[in-house]
């Protein structure tokens, strides 16, 4: 999928994508938790992240104070300093980035702090969390940036 057209592509399957969500609930969540991890585990066995690094252009994580004390260590600066150069408080009252694409992620796509990264980075799409069927707006969100995202909620379509 050329990521040039990801979000149109995922904007156009938005109804089939809220319809699967509509399948999935609490009574069979550790069900749909097995199928989606391993539709996760499938989709990403395919994906070289190395050659999209999208997520680290477009969406910034949302970051947290152990994060902010990591990050410094690793690039030996103060938190404070840290802070001030690199992060801002955005309209959720959330840490984030102050610029992006991620100022820690370099023109082949590897992340100059990748051991070091913050936990929604390493989390991040997501889509092998236990109770999935809580995540469909930040999932719908992820399907338009994300083609891994937009991959496995198509084969999962096939599949619930
Ligand atoms: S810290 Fe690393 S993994 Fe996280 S957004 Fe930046 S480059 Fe990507
Ligand atoms: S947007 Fe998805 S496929 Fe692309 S680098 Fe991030 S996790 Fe990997």
């Amino acid at each position: 999928m050329d990521l040039k057209n990801l979000a149109a592509e995922a904007e156009k399957k938005e109804a089939a994508f809220n319809a699967l969500f509509k399948k999935i609930n609490k009574k069979n969540a550790r069900k749909t938790d097995l199928l989606v991890q391993a539709t996760h585990q499938r989709v990403f066995e395919k994906t070289d992240c190395l050659a999209c690094g999208n997520c680290c252009r477009t969406i910034g994580p949302r970051i947290n104070e152990t994060d902010i004390k990591r990050m410094a260590k690793a690039v030996r600066m103060k938190p404070g300093d840290f802070m001030e150069e690199y992060i801002r408080i955005d309209e959720d009252n959330d840490y984030v980035f102050k610029t992006m694409p991620c100022p820690f992620l370099g023109e082949d796509n590897y992340c100059f702090i990748y051991e070091n990264r913050p936990k929604a980075c390493r989390e991040y799409p997501h889509t092998d969390r236990k109770n999935f069927y809580q995540l469909k707006k930040l999932t719908l969100i992820n399907s338009k940036s994300c083609p891994a995202v937009f991959e496995i909620l198509t084969e999962l379509g096939t599949k619930l």
